[in-house]
């Protein structure tokens, strides 16, 4: 008898915990901005699976599944200076977006930059290039698999400017179709090379579907100054520290080695990292 009743009380408890918890929610609803304003990025922390290394064995029929997730709230607008601005008060502005250029190259330092990133929570737009990504599409569908965003870097990190409308197209338009055969996704963010591009440029990118940016904080770590220096890319990029900040730095080396130390100082100076799927794209 006793053992056709005990199995009644969990789903007693259950029911009465579900229902208990609509409720508060709607009391607590502060409390719940406040935390996907510190953790834009929920899904990070329901699939620790993602910060396995193994996932790279998975195969593409991960995309189903993302399919069926909630789609992230917005909650960032880029401004003209490229910086984000949150779109609700609710919302803080002490927060930057992290951006990896000119990869995907080497597995061990983009294994590096992933790891860091889950280790904070935190979530990036790696601007990739055709001509790296035919090298290396694993190393491609591995940052898809990590659940890091992949934008659109041009094919060949030509200067985009003075090219003509056709090599823009194809410059453009060939990465969209490489990058989305891939991993089923085209992205909705692109950077052209050198930040350098014209009306040309950013309409072909917007025909696209994507967001055009350059960056407003430089870290620097493509140049001499920092070759080999952890401590300067750190430094370099703290001292150009605003809110909303739109962060460049690259497939490095040094750049994989500054990162923890790097995401922990702008963690205590009270900077979250902005989920690029938070991003407005559409303007
Ligand atoms: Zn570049």
């Amino acid at each position: 008898m006793n053992m056709k009743r005990i199995p009644f009380w969990p789903v007693f408890l259950l029911a009465l915990l579900l229902s208990a918890c609509g409720r508060p929610a709607e009391n607590n609803d502060h409390t719940m901005n406040g935390m996907i304003r510190e953790s834009p990025s929920p899904a990070a922390t329901t699939s620790p699976v993602a910060g396995s290394p193994l996932v790279s064995e998975a195969p593409p029929s991960a995309s189903p599944e993302t399919a069926t997730e909630e789609p992230t709230p917005k909650l960032y607008r880029m401004n003209d200076a490229f910086r984000f601005e949150p779109l609700s008060k609710e919302t803080t502005n002490k927060a930057v977006l992290l951006t990896f250029d000119d990869g995907p190259i080497n597995k061990d330092i983009l294994l590096s930059l992933l790891d860091t990133l889950d280790k904070h929570e935190a979530k990036a737009i790696f601007f990739v290039n055709g001509y790296r990504v035919k090298q290396n599409p694993d190393l491609l569908k591995l940052i898809h698999e990590r659940g890091q965003t992949i934008g659109n870097h041009s094919w060949d990190h030509i200067n985009l400017k003075n090219e003509s409308e056709q090599s823009v197209e194809q410059q453009i338009g060939d990465l969209q179709t490489e990058i989305e055969s891939l991993t089923g996704e085209k992205p909705k963010f692109f950077r052209p090379p050198y930040g350098s591009g014209g009306d040309l440029v950013r309409n072909t990118a917007k025909n696209h579907g994507m967001l055009y940016m350059t960056w407003s904080n430089g870290s620097l770590d493509w140049d001499k100054s920092t070759k080999d220096k952890p401590a300067e890319v750190i430094r370099n990029v703290l001292e150009q520290l605003h809110p909303g900040a739109n962060i460049l730095m690259h497939e490095l080396r040094w750049t994989a080695d500054a990162l923890d130390e790097l995401l922990t100082k702008l963690e205590e100076k009270g900077y979250s990292f902005i989920d690029p799927a938070a991003i407005e794209t559409n303007r």
